[in-house]
């Protein structure tokens, strides 16, 4: 019966769901695998607690697709696991002992449930996930990644970086996309990052980084970054858009969210006919409004685009004594003061927009509920994925 065999299915499902306690099994899985194949633990970085859980519900996130006789996302998603994983170094040889590991862990913890079903139904859904994985990762063949070097790093506050590279080759992405990120701060620890300018045919880049308490790699790239680090960027994701023949466009940043909203902004600048734009830009304080200068620039040159400061705090706090003034440019919408959603909903339900979210995971939450709230359809929001 193999993958039709909808009871074993469940019962592989289940011994890897995080919820129900996979944790020690995923481990062992992955202490027999870099057992067999020595060079597999150097695709991974030291702390393992995230990869374990990710594999973990991922596995179980395919055995429920399975289980439910869904066909096309699984395909798709692991296709693209398997195309991504290339930037790792990973190759048919990891493949073939990873699937080994696997099949033996999980025949060492059924025991004596392990029987003819069983065994078939979950040779089948292993051979399905690492074959769809290496078949596509052997089918790609644009390269896995590409290097760029820094060649400047603003600090416009004291927690978000503007850095610009230009990578050795033009990077191919669209505007609004995310891509995957290695500083040599951090070497195989990758972040997703939001390129802010549209992809470029000389190949300059430009990311902006909010340095997050306690994070690894974002508070290595705001504190020590420098022009000549070399980085590596690998293949772009997301579907963050506008649709330039659809209803106008409602855009809500939080601090570096800015980034990929100002990239479809400056696509969108290409055209002399737009939607109009409504951005809502926020910070906790008014001295981190970072952009607002070239927010400007922009809305002053194009008539469909208005932007609104928005601060937490009315006033800066003492650090900030020797930044540049705060205050909006003229033309630019008076700063409004609050957190975003309640400021965003102040103005209604912005129903009849395109509504796109973009910041830290509790922001853009507290935003979309906020506008379901108000009465905006939820299938009318649209945001990057929350976590990495
Ligand atoms: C699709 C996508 C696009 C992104 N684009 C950008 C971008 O353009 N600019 C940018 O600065 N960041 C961006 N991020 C966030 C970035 O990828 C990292 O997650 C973030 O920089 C933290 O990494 P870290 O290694 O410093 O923290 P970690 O060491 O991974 O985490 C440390 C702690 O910080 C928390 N944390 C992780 N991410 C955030 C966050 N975003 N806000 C608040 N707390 C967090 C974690 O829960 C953990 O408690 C994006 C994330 C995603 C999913």
């Amino acid at each position: 019966m193999g993958l039709e065999d909808q009871d074993s299915i469940r019962i592989l499902r289940d011994v890897l769901d995080p919820d129900r306690g996979s944790h020690d099994l995923v481990a062992q899985f992955y202490s027999r695998w870099f057992a067999v194949d020595l060079t597999a633990r150097d695709l991974f970085p030291p702390d393992m607690a995230n990869q374990r859980r990710v594999f973990g519900q991922a596995l179980c996130w395919l055995c429920d697709e399975i289980i439910a006789q869904r066909a096309d996302e699984p395909v798709a998603f692991l296709a693209q696991l398997g195309r991504d994983h290339r930037k790792y170094g990973v190759t048919d040889q990891h493949y073939a002992t990873l699937q080994d590991a696997l099949l033996h862990t999980l025949r060492s913890h059924f025991e004596q449930s392990w029987d003819q079903r069983l065994s078939e139904a979950v040779h089948d859904v292993v051979a399905l996930a690492v074959g769809m994985m290496s078949g596509a990762a052997t089918a790609e063949t644009s390269p896995p990644f590409s290097d760029g070097t820094v060649l400047e790093h603003l600090r416009p506050t004291r927690d978000v970086s503007v850095i610009r590279l230009k990578m050795d080759h033009p990077l191919s992405y669209l505007p609004g996309q995310y891509v995957p990120v290695q500083v040599p701060q951090w070497p195989r620890r990758w972040r997703y990052l939001s390129p802010a300018i549209p992809a470029d045919s000389q190949g300059y880049v430009e990311f902006h980084v909010r340095s997050v308490p306690g994070g690894m790699v974002s508070t290595a790239i705001v504190g020590e970054s420098r022009p000549g680090d070399r980085w590596r960027l690998a293949n772009p994701h997301g579907g963050l858009h506008v649709d330039r023949d659809d209803a106008d466009v409602l855009m809500v940043a939080g601090s570096t969210g800015l980034a990929p909203l100002r990239a479809l902004i400056m696509d969108l600048a290409r055209f002399a006919a737009n939607p109009r734009v409504h951005l809502f830009f926020g910070a906790r304080f008014p001295c981190e409004l970072y952009d607002l200068p070239t927010l400007w620039e922009i809305a002053s040159m194009n008539s469909w685009l208005s932007v609104t400061p928005v601060a937490e705090h009315k006033t800066d706090p003492p650090w900030a004594a020797d930044y540049p003034d705060p205050t909006p440019p003229r033309g630019l919408h008076v700063r409004q003061i609050g957190v975003l959603a309640d400021v965003v909903t102040r103005y209604g339900g912005w129903g009849d927009r395109q509504i796109l979210l973009c910041g830290k995971p509790a922001m853009v939450l507290a935003t979309k509920a906020a506008l379901i709230a108000k009465g905006a359809p939820a299938e009318r929001i649209r945001h990057d994925p929350l976590a990495s």
